[in-house]
């Protein structure tokens, strides 16, 4: 039995918080890892930024609920759930993910959550355990899982490595070449033929 495991942001849907600057007009949320490789960082800024505008869960739910998922995202997942066990490990959140979920048909996903007050004001956020999606997969290996494994993103790259076969989707040019040991697709064919490739060889 072979699991697929997928990131979600930038292979399924677009990536929320890009989004959530453009619709909200608030440029200072565009702040990436790229800007701030502390996670810690980042994520205390963002919600800072958030309380300044006064934007609740409810607000952003209204944004997110009217992103869709990237165009034959739904069919690529049909594909894979008619093949493969289907799992989601994702960085993001799970109150910020549950509109584009509910689009995909529910799959199981595995992420982290924020602490909401009861006002609806985003209070802080609790990370599931660090490096997840790696251990994720470890923890499949040791039920005795074989793991295909695709993201697009440096927070991917060890997920890739521990999985019995890594695939990148629509990387940017830096991880392209600082992980030349993965096979680099870039529509959803592409992605296709690759888990098949790679499932023929487990
Ligand atoms: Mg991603």
């Amino acid at each position: 039995m072979i699991f697929a495991c997928l990131d979600l942001e930038g292979v399924l849907v677009p990536e929320i918080w890009i989004n959530v600057a453009e619709r909200t007009g608030i440029d200072a949320l565009r702040i990436t890892t790229r800007d701030e490789p502390d996670y810690d960082v980042l994520m205390t800024r963002r919600l800072e930024i958030l309380a300044e505008h006064g934007l609740r869960l409810p607000d952003l739910h209204e944004v997110i609920g009217s992103l869709s998922p990237l165009e034959g995202a739904p069919a690529f997942l049909d594909w894979l759930r008619d093949r493969f066990q289907v799992l989601i490990l994702s960085d993001t959140f799970y109150e910020f993910a549950a509109p584009l979920m509910r689009q995909l048909g529910q799959p199981t996903l595995l992420c982290h959550r924020l602490g909401i007050a009861e006002d609806g004001a985003i209070r802080d956020y609790h990370i599931r355990l660090p490096d997840q999606k790696r251990r994720a997969v470890q923890a499949l290996h040791e039920l005795e899982f074989r793991v295909i494994a695709a993201g697009d993103s440096y927070n991917d790259t060890t997920m890739l490595s521990e999985a019995d076969a890594g695939i990148l989707f629509c990387p940017p040019e830096n991880v392209i070449r600082e992980f030349p040991q993965f096979p680099v697709t870039r529509d959803y064919e592409a992605l296709r033929r690759e888990f098949e490739a790679a499932a023929g060889t487990l």
